[in-house]
C-alpha cells in the first residue's frame, strides 16, 4: 500500500504518516462501526433465509409483471429487516424523490395539511410540495403546508411540532438525513422522540420519514420506533453499489397499500411491475449493504479525521453519534473547495481524468462543482462530492464502496488543499 501511494499517486512520505497517525486514532471507532455492520448483517441474512431465498426468485417477469415472485421476496425482505407490516420495493421508483413524492400523494387528499417536522424538506420536494409554486404539486391540489424550523443549535423544535399540529394535519414529515445543509443528521433515537410527540397528541396522523442515506448507519430504523412510512433509494446505502437503480416504501399495511395505489393505479397496487431483471442485483445488494455502508462510514470518519487533524472544521466531527453517510468540511475558500473535489474525481475508478468544474445548476443560487466517478449514473453510495461556491465553501462528500478508495482519496484531497493553502 505504501509503494503505490508514494510512488504512484505521488503522496508524500508526510502525508502518508499523518494518515497512518490519524487511522491509529480510529480503531475504537471503526470496532463501534463493525459491530453495527455485523448486526445489520445478521438482520438481513436472516429474514433472507426465512423468506426462503432461492435461485428461481432471481427470474425475471415481463409485461404487467404479475406473480413476480422475486419481487414479491425483496418487498418480504425489506419488511421484515426495516421492521415494518410491508415494503414495497420496485425499478419503476426511479429515485428517491419520486419515493417520497408516492408517498406524500398517497397519503394526502385535498383540505389536508403537510407538517414538516425537521426544517424545510430536501431541495427536490420543493416543488413537489409547491414551495416553489408549480402546477401538479401537493398546494395545486388543495393540500396546505407548514414548517416547524429546527431550533438554533439545531435541534428539532418539540414544542414548535406539538403547537403546530391542527385538525387539518394528516401527514407530519421528518427529514432524517443532513440532506445537503450544514446541519446535524437525526438519530433514529431522535427521530423516536419526535413520532412520540407527535403521536401523543394526534395518534391519527401518519409519520412519513425521508430516510435516504441513513439505512443501517445505525442498528434500528425509523419504522422500528414508529414511523408509519419511510422511504428510501436504491442508489444510495440499500442498493449496496449493486442495484441499478430503484426506490422503496417500507411501512404500515395500511399506508404501502394507499402509496401502491399511487404508484401504480387505484385498484392494482402491489400486484404489478415486472421486475425486468432486476431481481438478483437488488437482492444482492441489499445483501451487501450493511457492509458497504460501514466501508462508506468509516471512509467519513476517517475524512473527517484527516481534515481536522489539519485544522479544519467537520461535521459531524471523527468522534460524532452518525445517523447517515454524509461528512460536511469547511474549507472557507473557493479553491480549497475546488482543489478537494478535484482530488475526489482524480481518486475515482470510473472517469478518473476527468477535472470538475463549477457549474450554474438549476434549482441552485449558486454555482455547484461537483465530483463523481461511480459505476452507477448518479449513485451517492458510491464516493462522491460536492458543494456550493459560495460561503462558507462547504464539500458534502458521501459513499463509497471501499475504504481503501476513501482513504486514496482523503489523502489526495488534504494534500491538494494543503499545496493550494499553502
Ligand atoms: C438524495 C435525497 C433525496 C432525493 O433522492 P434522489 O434519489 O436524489 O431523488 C431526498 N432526501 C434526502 C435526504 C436525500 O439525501
Amino acid at each position: 500500500m505504501k509503494d503505490l501511494l508514494l510512488q504512484r499517486y505521488g503522496i508524500s512520505k508526510d502525508y502518508y504518516e499523518m494518515g497512518q497517525e490519524v487511522e491509529r486514532t480510529l480503531a475504537a471507532r471503526f470496532a463501534e462501526i463493525d459491530e453495527i455492520r455485523d448486526y445489520n448483517q445478521l438482520k438481513v441474512l436472516s429474514a433472507m433465509q426465512r423468506a426462503g431465498l432461492s435461485e428461481r426468485h432471481f427470474a425475471t417477469s415481463t409485461g404487467y409483471g404479475y406473480e413476480d415472485i422475486g419481487r414479491d421476496l425483496l418487498d418480504e425482505i425489506y419488511a421484515e429487516v426495516f421492521g415494518a407490516e410491508d415494503a414495497m420495493v420496485r425499478t419503476q421508483i426511479i429515485s428517491g424523490t419520486q419515493a417520497l413524492t408516492i408517498a406524500l400523494f398517497g397519503l394526502l387528499r385535498p383540505g389536508d395539511e403537510l407538517l414538516a417536522a425537521t426544517g424545510k424538506p430536501y431541495d427536490t420536494l420543493e416543488e413537489v410540495i409547491g414551495i416553489r409554486p408549480r402546477s401538479g404539486s401537493l398546494q395545486d391540489f388543495g393540500v396546505t403546508y407548514r414548517q416547524v424550523d429546527l431550533l438554533e443549535d439545531g435541534t428539532p423544535d418539540y414544542a414548535g411540532i406539538e403547537a403546530s399540529l391542527t385538525p387539518a394535519t394528516k401527514v407530519v414529515e421528518i427529514q432524517r438525513s443532513r440532506g445537503y445543509s450544514y446541519r446535524a443528521s437525526f438519530s433514529v433515537e431522535e427521530i423516536g422522540r419526535i413520532i412520540r410527540t407527535v403521536k401523543a397528541k394526534r395518534p391519527d396522523v401518519y409519520v412519513l420519514v425521508d430516510n435516504c442515506y441513513g439505512e443501517f448507519v445505525e442498528r434500528l430504523e425509523p419504522t422500528q420506533v414508529g414511523a408509519d412510512l419511510m422511504v428510501g433509494s436504491l442508489i444510495k446505502n440499500p442498493g449496496g453499489g449493486l442495484a441499478l437503480n430503484g426506490g422503496y416504501l417500507a411501512g404500515t399495511k395500511e399506508c404501502i397499500a394507499l402509496c401502491a395505489d399511487r404508484a401504480t393505479a387505484p385498484g392494482l397496487g402491489k400486484h404489478v411491475g415486472a421486475s425486468l431483471g432486476s431481481c438478483r442485483r437488488m437482492i444482492q445488494g441489499f445483501y451487501m449493504a450493511p457492509h458497504v455502508v460501514a466501508e462508506s462510514v468509516k471512509g467519513a470518519v476517517y475524512t473527517a479525521a484527516l481534515f481536522e487533524h489539519l485544522g479544519f472544521q467537520t461535521s459531524p466531527s471523527s468522534q460524532a453519534h452518525r445517523a447517515d453517510i454524509i461528512q460536511a468540511i469547511r474549507f472557507e475558500k473557493p479553491e480549497l473547495l475546488k482543489a478537494y473535489c478535484r482530488a475526489i474525481q482524480a481518486a475515482a475508478p470510473v472517469d478518473s481524468f476527468v477535472v470538475p468544474e463549477a457549474w450554474d445548476m438549476p434549482g441552485y443560487e449558486s454555482p455547484v462543482i461537483m465530483a463523481a466517478g461511480s459505476f452507477v449514473q448518479g449513485a451517492s453510495i458510491e464516493l462522491s462530492a460536492d458543494g456550493p461556491m459560495a460561503p462558507p465553501y462547504i464539500a458534502f462528500m458521501q459513499g463509497g464502496l471501499v475504504y481503501a478508495n476513501v482513504k486514496l482519496a482523503a489523502l489526495l484531497g488534504a494534500q491538494a488543499v494543503c499545496k493550494e493553502r499553502g
